[in-house]
């Protein structure tokens, strides 16, 4: 046995007997000088020194006088159940060693075998101090156990220790937890119920290939109590025991949130590529300065024939392959992304990998994430259709100018051709004319009856080619605009009985009952005398011309039913009436119907255009209502006031400068001009009073030239619309190409381009129907 104690310190005798407690005292102290030896007698003695402690052994006499051995052995025990207790009597039979062994003596010496006691004492100090520091390690063991119990038990990792059978032989509070399961019912169970079994194969395959060496890594999906799939990683490592598996131990944490949110993550990813790879166009991601692709779409691949590989891979692709006439304002541009100008978006050429040229829009913006080193990114649209296209417009352009040109100058041609024809016509018809005159008075001599009628019949053939003559200067000179109107206050009324008057013979002498219906009281308007006597004059004439014999004119003015404001003439026949395919077309120039029968006297086909054109420069509108074989009614209308000749112009335009120099110019030109800076308040201005033309400009705050132009179409039909712009041929431009017919004026455009094109507009016939429909004009019955 291992000596742990050298020497006892303290040492109680307890002896009622002076002479054997000397004899202990000095056996003791020979041994052990040292050592202090407290000697009692009595009871209250031994309770005394227990009390003051510190011994490290209690030798005893066993029979004493007031105070039994085995009683103060119980004490002991009571007191300090560690201090080893001997008998040292001098009588102690075998059935009382035993008695006192049993409760609790350490050892028992005989007074005449002395010898026995010290290697006795120091058995019973060994045995006790053995007997402490096994305590002392059981206690650190079970102390140590809890630890572990309490490290693993509170362990946010699941930890399970299983048998090669596949038994749990422990498992920890957070896999009971996690799982679902009691402890209890994980008693029950076997590894191979709790791991999916996509993972039983790997599961086996760790059982049999388990060596004692480091953990090996392990992952794998678990199921619930409930079947909820939990995805785990973590390790699992074995444990011998005399050469054999005792166990597998496994330490692994919940992973199924980072799981999913990968696989979440992986989804979005993949759409998102697909969703970038659908978009029709390249979408790309560069590096700053270098211009270096990080990334490019398939789009680049389908688009100008490259692997999208080169794109990332060659440094300087992109600006490789730029058209070389484009290339450096290109690289420029992206170049030039600051903090302050983030955004590009210009137009350029690339050349494909066939050889071909593609035209690109390229909408670039710069990016600086968290401090991060500046990336620019954009998408680079396919614009090649719409560049040919548009070269295309700009050719037939070209061509249309080219061919309007021609047409110009062939029509001054003809104008020229017609006044000097006029002129020259004039001057000798109307010295025949007078000659005819002196011949028929009798001034040169007499003249019988029968001369008399060829002259009448010559004088008359004059006459209709003076008519002739004037209308054709008179078409001349509106088509010049040199046609000026002598406007002043006359009566409307006067002037149709004047000429219902004057042609009162020519119906007559035609069997045709000629009257007319004037309403009383009809204010004067602003008329040009002559003018307004030839347009009534040319209708009458033609309601006579083509009304046989027997039949009725009916001439009428009044104020127009439901616009006062305007004054209504009407010329009624009841002719031969004009077939409704021609009754669009009588107002054109030169436009005649071909007579059925011979008899009617044909004009030139100028006496209805020249009417319309009067009419309209008279700020009113003429038309037609006609049935064939039952008469014809031709209406016209005019402004009772001056001031309703004046057309109302809207000029919506953000640049200020822009309106108010058109504002006065136009109103120079005595038009009513209003303005609006955009189109919303162009539009509020429109709903407010309908303009007779506006002028537009396309780029524009708030809303577009042609977001407005597609509302005025939608509201105001086909009103007439100028545009006025600096981008004739711009992505504007073909936005409101969709809502035309209009007129264009490329800014900056001369002063009196700009009136003539007012003017000419105003004059058209588009204005005067967009005008009738818009006010509603009235149209007479036939009855
Ligand atoms: P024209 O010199 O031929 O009369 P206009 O311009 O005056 O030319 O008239 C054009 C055409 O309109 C004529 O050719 C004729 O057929 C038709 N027209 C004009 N007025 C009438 C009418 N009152 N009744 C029937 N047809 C008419």
């Amino acid at each position: 046995m291992k000596h742990l104690v050298t020497a006892p310190r303290r040492l109680l005798v307890l002896e009622d007997c002076l002479n054997d407690a000397e004899l202990l005292r000095r056996s003791l102290s020979a041994e052990w000088p040292e050592c202090e030896i407290v000697h009692v007698s009595t009871e209250a003695g031994f309770k005394t020194a227990l009390e003051q402690g510190g011994c490290d052994l209690i030798l005893s006499d066993y029979s004493l006088p007031c105070f039994a051995g085995l009683s103060a052995l119980a004490v002991a025990r009571e007191r300090c159940p560690e201090v080893p207790f001997l008998f040292v009597s001098g009588a102690i039979g075998d059935g009382e060693a035993i008695e006192s062994l049993k409760a609790g003596a350490t050892d028992y010496v005989l007074k005449d075998r002395l010898a026995r006691l010290i290697p006795a004492i120091r058995r019973a100090l060994n045995e006790a101090q053995e007997c402490v520091r096994r305590k002392q390690a059981e206690a650190q063991l079970r102390q140590s156990e809890e630890q572990y119990r309490d490290l693993f038990e509170n362990a946010t990792d699941l930890i399970q220790s299983v048998t090669p059978e596949g038994r749990f032989l422990y498992v920890n509070r957070a896999w009971r937890q996690t799982l679902d399961y009691t402890e209890a019912e994980v008693a029950q169970l076997s590894v191979f119920d709790v791991i999916h079994p996509e993972y039983h194969e790997i599961c086996r395959d760790h059982f049999q290939s388990a060596n004692s060496g480091e953990a090996s890594p392990w992952e794998g999906i678990f199921l619930t109590k409930y079947g909820r799939q939990l995805y785990v990683e973590g390790n699992v490592s074995a444990r011998f025991e005399s050469g054999k598996l005792a166990a597998t131990r496994w330490i692994f944490h919940d992973v199924t949130e980072a799981k999913l949110a990968t696989v979440a993550l992986k989804r979005s990813i993949r759409r998102y590529e697909a969703l970038v790879n659908s978009v029709d166009g390249i979408v790309w991601q560069a590096d700053l300065p270098s211009l270096r692709f990080s990334f490019v779409s398939q789009q680049a691949e389908r688009l100008l024939g490259y692997p999208v590989s080169r794109w990332t891979e060659e440094p300087g692709f992109w600006q490789e392959h730029i058209h070389p006439e484009d290339r450096e304002k290109a690289v420029t541009l992206c170049s030039s992304l600051t903090e302050q100008q983030k955004y590009q978006n210009f137009e350029y050429r690339m050349l494909a990998a066939d050889g071909s040229v593609v035209w690109l829009r390229d909408i670039v913006s710069l990016r600086i994430e968290n401090g991060g080193a500046p990336q620019i990114q954009g998408i680079m649209v396919n614009i090649t259709p719409r560049k040919q296209a548009e070269a295309k417009v700009r050719r037939i352009q070209q061509e249309l100018e080219a061919t309007n040109k021609d047409l110009l100058r062939r029509n001054q041609e003809i104008q020229s051709f017609y006044h000097t024809l006029s002129h020259e016509l004039k001057t000798p018809l109307t010295s025949a004319r007078e000659f005819i005159s002196i011949l028929m008075d009798g001034l040169a001599g007499p003249v019988n009856e029968t001369q008399m009628e060829y002259l009448g019949i010559a004088k008359e053939s004059c006459n209709q080619l003076r008519v002739c003559i004037n209308d054709l200067l008179d078409a001349t000179r509106l088509e010049t605009g040199k046609m000026a109107l002598e406007l002043k206050p006359v009566s409307l009324a006067t002037l149709v009985q004047r000429v219902v008057t004057t042609m009162g013979p020519r119906a007559a002498g035609k069997q045709i009952a000629l009257r007319h219906q004037v309403q009383p009281g009809l204010p004067d308007a602003p008329i040009d005398e002559h003018r307004m006597t030839q347009v009534i004059s040319n209708l009458l004439n033609n309601a006579i011309k083509y009304t046989p014999p027997g039949g009725e004119i009916v001439v009428t003015a009044r104020e127009a039913p439901a616009h006062p404001e305007l004054l209504h003439v009407s010329v009624r026949d009841t002719g031969c009436g004009i077939a409704k395919e021609h009754q669009e077309h009588i107002f054109d120039r030169l436009y005649q119907v071909k007579a059925g029968d011979a008899t009617t006297e044909q004009g030139v086909g100028l006496g209805l255009y020249l009417c319309r054109e009067l009419v309209q420069l008279h700020g009113g509108n003429i038309w037609v209502d006609s049935e064939l074989g039952q008469g014809s009614t031709f209406c016209f209308v005019l402004p009772k006031s001056q001031q309703m000749l004046q057309s109302n112009l809207l000029v919506i335009d953000d640049d200020p400068d822009v309106l108010d120099m058109l504002r006065q110019l136009l109103a120079a030109e005595q038009y009513n001009v209003r303005t609006a800076r955009d189109g919303q308040e162009g539009l509020q201005e429109m709903r407010r009073q309908a303009p007779d033309i506006v002028l537009l400009d396309l780029k524009m705050p708030n809303l577009s030239g042609p977001a407005t132009l597609k509302e005025i179409r939608k509201d105001w039909g086909q009103i007439p619309v100028i545009v006025h712009t600096a981008f004739a041929d711009g992505e504007l431009m073909k936005q409101a190409l969709a809502f035309s017919p209009f007129t264009l004026l490329a800014k900056p455009c001369p002063a009196e381009q700009v009136v003539e094109t007012v003017r000419k507009i105003q004059r058209a016939g588009d204005t005067a129907i967009w005008k009738r429909n818009h006010y509603g004009l009235p149209r007479p019955s036939m009855k």
